[in-house]
């Protein structure tokens, strides 16, 4: 074992209590809750260690408010000398508890090696590890060149408009502070994660003319009208999506192609308040509207992809008489991917070469996330997600992340630092 392997193991319990008392403020997003009490929890305990903190409210960015501000945390600790930066970047937000635990989703549990909570595995064990990771660092290395960062950002989940996208438009990740990032997302030890496919929402209507349900005739239904695009979409759209392969290589191997989800659909009237008991009245649908999530692959062109369902729209269009529809933009990000050869890549690759003895595996995630900011408003390519945790337990009842996994990970991280600022 070497000198920081054992300062590591030596932080062991200490690792456990962090993750633990991160799982236990339920910093819950929707809406955006208690992000300042997990900023002035690891303010805290990152001065007391010696590092310059701040604390950083996303005035003015979605969602931020008196009510549920939108706290951000970034922390810097200098070496003795001139060097380069490596920052890890961890989301302090989690997403709704949902059904189905047998747990206290913010209890911070622990059986045997799994501590269980909602933000887990995603991603307060990961960002738990890199704290650990650094401590034991700068625990073994008086001397060391350039700077560690470690941020702890808000709404991740909700796009990162009020967190990484803030900072980055205000310099924080600009090639002059920061020249490698790590963000520990629950992508697995021994993985690293070099970017992700694209997505555009959009939101499809179609038009009709409301008419008494007894004479439908009287009217003109959206719904079915709607009904047509979705048959157009299954007959035509899905086979062909299926046939696009990438080169990029997605886990899980389901995404490894363009992909399309219907979100949602709502035509007609609303649904009816709670506790309404009285029946629905007849009305033929003057509109239905639906949300598309459409994931797309780095060899993909976004106007591409936008013509291909208007294309559908306009073939259903020239063959049913009354039809009109309006398509608005909801949401778009490009690909981004990491190349293997940029410094962060090769060196995460070889500490978990030196700490696991195993190859690296690499990997794209199906979804976005914060890596996108750093890349298009950062112009930092020089980023990747590496960090504890098994991505499918993500938003699941009963998440949890393992202490050995998040230890291993911790000294992956510890080793990383080593390379590249001794
Ligand atoms: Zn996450």
């Amino acid at each position: 074992m070497t000198p920081l392997d054992h300062a590591l193991a030596a932080r062991r319990d200490d690792l456990i209590a962090l993750t633990q008392d991160l799982i236990r403020i339920p910093t819950l997003n929707p809406p955006g809750r208690n992000y300042r009490e997990i900023c002035d929890f690891l303010a805290a305990r990152l001065a007391a260690g010696g590092w310059a903190v701040e604390l950083l409210r996303a005035t003015g960015a979605p969602g931020d408010s008196d009510a549920h501000p939108r706290w951000n945390l970034v922390a810097r600790h200098e070496g003795g000398e001139g060097g380069d930066c490596v920052h890890f970047n961890s989301h302090h937000d989690v997403v709704e508890v949902g059904q189905g635990w047998t747990r206290d989703p913010f209890g911070g549990e622990r059986e045997g090696d799994r501590i269980y909570g909602r933000g887990a595995c995603d991603m307060k064990g990961g960002l738990a590890a890199s704290v650990i990771a650094a401590e034991a660092f700068l625990a073994t290395h008086q001397h060391f060149r350039g700077a560690i960062e470690i941020s702890a950002t808000a709404d991740e989940e909700s796009g990162g408009y009020g967190g990484v996208a803030w900072l980055a438009e205000r310099g924080y990740f600009a090639p002059e502070r920061v020249q490698h990032v790590i963000i520990p997302e629950p992508l697995h030890k021994d993985r690293i994660c070099l970017g992700h496919r694209g997505v555009w929402w959009a939101e499809v209507e179609t038009k009709g003319r409301i008419a008494h349900g007894s004479m439908p005739f009287l009217g003109d239904s959206a719904i079915r009208h709607m009904g047509a695009v979705l048959a157009e979409i299954e007959e035509r759209l899905y086979p062909l999506l299926a046939t696009r392969r990438t080169a990029m290589p997605v886990v899980p191997e389901g995404a490894r192609q363009s992909t399309l989800n219907i979100n949602s659909i709502h035509g007609g009237e609303p649904e009816p308040e709670p506790g309404y008991t009285g029946l629905p009245a007849p009305c033929v649908a003057d509109r239905c509207r639906i949300v598309l999530d459409r994931r797309f692959l780095i060899e993909e062109d976004l106007g591409a992809v936008k013509a291909e369902i208007r294309d559908v729209l306009e073939r259903v269009k020239a063959r049913r008489p009354g039809f009109a529809y309006d398509i608005r933009d909801l949401f778009e990000v490009r690909p981004t991917m990491t190349d293997r050869d940029a410094p962060v890549v090769r060196t995460v690759a070889d500490a978990i070469r030196d700490v696991l003895g195993t190859q690296a595996a690499y990997v794209v995630s199906p979804g976005t996330y914060d890596q996108k900011h750093i890349d298009r408003i950062g112009r930092l390519s020089n980023c990747i997600a590496y960090g504890p945790g098994l991505l499918h337990l993500a938003h699941q009842p009963d998440e949890w992340v393992g202490v050995q996994d998040m230890l291993d990970s911790a000294r992956v991280m510890g080793r990383t630092l080593e390379r590249l600022l001794l």
